[in-house]
């Protein structure tokens, strides 16, 4: 079987860890030659090597989402590279958990840059090729952007708006091919919850998790896999995909 995205470049930010990572091996494995982009880049190389090795098309990219000329530069170094851009995935995100009062508010500028600026500076660095190419867009949203609980406003915050934006530019690009993907996942088990500060709400959190099974990224990136390869007239808005266990 012709794998459903040969001749397809697509483009992965956190893609050094955990849903990103899972991400960038599934659309390689659908054939799309894939940049991998985080901030980390001792993990990039062996991604790139396991990729690599499966006679994937693997570009590595250093970059902080949260800085405007870099996410250009990186779009731009991709189509240069490849040619064409055809599906963006937003992956690179942090929830950093506190209560309002205690909340150490460099954790929200944090949040609030890399999980929405970052993911709206690339998604307006990339447009105009997946305009041109009738690509698709995938937000890593979160189930916070639909239900909310204490300790988590800030985060709750950040993805609310990674939804709004994301249905408005849906509304925009519609009709030019261009398909915007929601994905709202629950808890799933990635290195996430370690950049924690607020020590009693990640225990909070660890100990919740620990009652149930989590996702795995993997499971993620199947759903990943579900809306980009959808035909061309088919659109997978949002996805919401929660643990069983999860209530
Ligand atoms: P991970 O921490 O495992 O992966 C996130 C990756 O993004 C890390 O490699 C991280 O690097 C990188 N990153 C962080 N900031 C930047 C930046 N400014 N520029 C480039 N890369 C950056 O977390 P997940 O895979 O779980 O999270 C991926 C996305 O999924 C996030 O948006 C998260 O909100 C969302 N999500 C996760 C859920 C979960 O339960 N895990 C549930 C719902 C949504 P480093 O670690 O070095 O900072």
């Amino acid at each position: 079987m012709v794998a459903a995205l040969n001749g397809k470049v697509a483009f992965v930010t956190g893609a050094a860890s955990g849903i990103g990572r899972a991400c960038a091996r599934v659309l390689a494995a659908e054939g799309a030659t894939v940049a991998i982009a985080d901030i980390r880049t001792d993990r990039l190389h062996a991604l790139h090597d396991e990729l690599a090795e499966t006679g994937a098309k693997v570009q590595i990219v250093t970059l902080d989402v949260t800085d405007e000329q870099a996410d250009k530069a990186a779009i731009q170094s991709t189509v240069e590279q490849f040619g064409r851009l055809d599906v963006l995935v937003n992956c690179a995100g942090y929830m950093l958990l506190a209560p309002v009062i205690e909340a150490d508010t460099a954790d929200w500028t944090k949040m609030i840059n890399t999980n929405v600026l970052g993911m709206m500076y690339l998604t307006h660095a990339a447009l105009p090729h997946l305009i041109e190419s009738k690509g698709s867009i995938v937000q890593m949203s979160s189930i916070a952007a639909r239900t909310v609980v204490k300790t988590a406003s800030a985060y709750h915050a950040s993805k609310f708006a990674v939804n709004g934006f994301s249905e408005g530019l849906r509304q925009e690009v519609t009709e030019l091919g261009v398909r915007v993907i929601v994905i709202e996942p629950g808890t799933t088990q990635t290195e996430l919850r370690d950049h924690i500060t607020h020590a009693a709400s990640k225990a909070a959190i660890e100990a919740r998790v620990a009652q149930y099974r989590q996702l795995q990224a993997e499971d993620v990136a199947e759903a990943v896999r579900y809306a980009v390869t959808a035909p061309e007239h088919v659109a997978v808005n949002e996805i919401l995909i929660r643990p069983t266990d999860q209530i």
